[in-house]
């Protein structure tokens, strides 16, 4: 029985990275414009991009930019995507990827919010 609990709820989270995957810098697309905007602002006139209109807007709205704005509930789930995000990032541009800045308390809050998610997909029954 702890088995198939493990993997129904490894299933269930792989489902929540998988739709995390889908909807990585939806931002892009919904405010396609203003992103496009303030990239050649910032390519052609030097504009400081994480400043922008569009930037802000973005680390608001997506949960994965956890150093600009965390999440209160931020999971491990926002933990990979930021990992996933910097890494082809970091190799789409440069070939290398920087070190990535993780903020231990937002690491260790992440383990305990990701505790109480599992806790609340699982209903204990009774026999
Ligand atoms: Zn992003």
């Amino acid at each position: 029985m702890h088995i198939d609990d493990v993997k129904a709820v490894m299933y269930e989270l792989s489902k929540m990275v998988d739709n995390d995957g889908e909807n990585h810098d939806c931002t892009k697309k919904s405010q396609e414009r203003m992103f496009y905007r303030d990239f050649v602002d910032t390519q052609e006139n030097g504009a400081d991009f994480v400043n922008g209109e569009w930037y802000q807007i973005h680390v608001k709205a997506e949960r994965h930019h956890l150093l600009s704005n965390c999440p209160t509930d931020v999971n491990l789930i926002d933990i990979i995507e930021m990992i996933a995000d910097c890494t082809c990032a970091g190799l789409a541009r440069s070939g290398q990827v920087r070190g990535l800045e993780i903020d231990m308390d937002i690491l260790n809050r992440a383990v305990g919010n990701t505790v109480e998610l599992i806790k609340s997909m699982v209903t204990i029954k009774e026999k």
